[in-house]
């Protein structure tokens, strides 16, 4: 990959934090102890690239971002390798996705290079905090926001780019293991047209009423259907979906209200190459219910950077449980987790040129 230089400015910390023990990280709790920024200007464009030391921000009240929501964010992760380098998941695929949310958001675009190369140095400053146990790993956030003072209602002429970098423990304390997933009826994500697709804030913020709902009886995350009918399913709380059915896995196509992710490019490819039979389309809830009845419904897995690949035990659609592999780990997600993770960290050899 070619690396554009931008002038960076460096600043490091006077006073560096205390590393959390690894064993017991928790996600998103814990940060480093530089983080980026860069300035951008209507007619200036992107501007001041530094890293300095992690600290508060210092924003005006009537910021864009505190009122109408302009802004965007990613995820993903950096490893240490056994013999200590740094590596990363398809890193540029993160940094398309965060164009093409700032684009639906008008606010604008990134040099892809030039981020990616700042990335590189933040991860240099900083890697003493990425944790080598295993499962564990640096999740970075970058995140944009927009920071003109102006209650008006139209795009900022002003906007902040971050990252910052958080140590973040295996997902699976105790290995692998399935989630109850509910049903969500009431409320919607996203439909054809809205921001489903890009990864804004807005789109997390009215999904906490239902995650609250599922949370008190007991269920993980909510599998979210189509907007108009309530019959399709599109994605769970942070995660894409799969279904097994009768030897072939199925997951919903995009279609415009669904997040892309990264994790689902990654597992459609791995199958692909393995010659088992896939299918990107539309997938009811009648279908699920009939294949489940069936007999056919053989494996439910979600799949995001956070957890990888997240089978499902049970699915639970309007009090109608479907217990999916008497509740435990099939085959194939067991598979695909070992395959990816094994790949992410450099105990497998990676065919797709995935790792940066
Ligand atoms: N859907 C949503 C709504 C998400 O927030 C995420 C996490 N980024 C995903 C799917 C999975 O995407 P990825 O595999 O790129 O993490």
């Amino acid at each position: 990959m070619i690396m554009t230089r931008v002038p960076m400015q460096i600043q490091l910390t006077q006073s560096k934090k205390e590393k959390p023990d690894p064993a017991t990280l928790v996600f998103g709790k814990t940060f480093t102890d530089h983080m980026l920024i860069v300035d951008y200007e209507e007619g200036k464009g992107w501007h001041s690239h530094r890293i300095v030391p992690y600290a508060p921000l210092t924003l005006d009240p009537a910021a864009i971002v505190f009122h109408y929501g302009q802004t965007v964010f990613e995820g993903m992760k950096a490893y240490k390798s056994e013999e200590g380098t740094i590596r990363m998941f398809r890193p540029e695929e993160n940094m398309k996705r965060l164009n093409y949310s700032l684009d639906r958001l008008c606010m604008p675009r990134i040099d892809e290079e030039n981020a990616l190369y700042a990335l590189n140095q933040l991860l240099q400053i900083d890697k003493d905090w990425i944790p080598t146990l295993d499962g564990t790993s640096l999740y970075i956030r970058p995140f944009v926001i927009a920071t003109e003072a102006f209650l008006g209602v139209a795009p900022a002429k002003k906007y902040q780019f971050f990252m910052i970098l958080s140590p973040v423990g295996s997902y699976y304390k105790e290995g692998i293991h399935p989630v109850k997933i509910l049903v969500e009826n009431e409320f919607v994500r996203a439909t054809k047209g809205g921001t489903g697709s890009a990864k804004t804030a807005g789109n997390y913020a009215s999904a906490l009423k239902a995650q609250e709902v599922a949370d008190q009886q007991g269920y993980s995350q909510v599998l979210w259907l189509d907007g108009v009918e309530r019959k399709y399913v599109e994605e769970v709380g942070s995660m894409n979906i799969f279904f097994k059915i009768n030897g072939e896995v199925v997951t919903p196509a995009i279609n415009g209200s669904i997040l892309e992710g990264i994790t689902r490019k990654s597992i459609l490819q791995l199958l692909r190459h393995w010659e088992v039979p896939v299918a990107e389309r539309k997938i009811s809830m009648d279908e699920i219910r009939n294949a489940y009845e069936n007999g056919q419904l053989e494996e439910v897995f979600g799949t995001g950077t956070a957890a990888v690949i997240s089978p499902v035990g049970e699915l639970n659609w309007d009090g109608y449980k479907m217990i999916i592999g008497n509740g435990e780990t099939g085959e194939l997600s067991k598979k695909l987790y070992d395959t990816l993770t094994n790949i992410q960290t450099g105990k497998e050899n990676d065919p797709f040129n995935w790792v940066y």
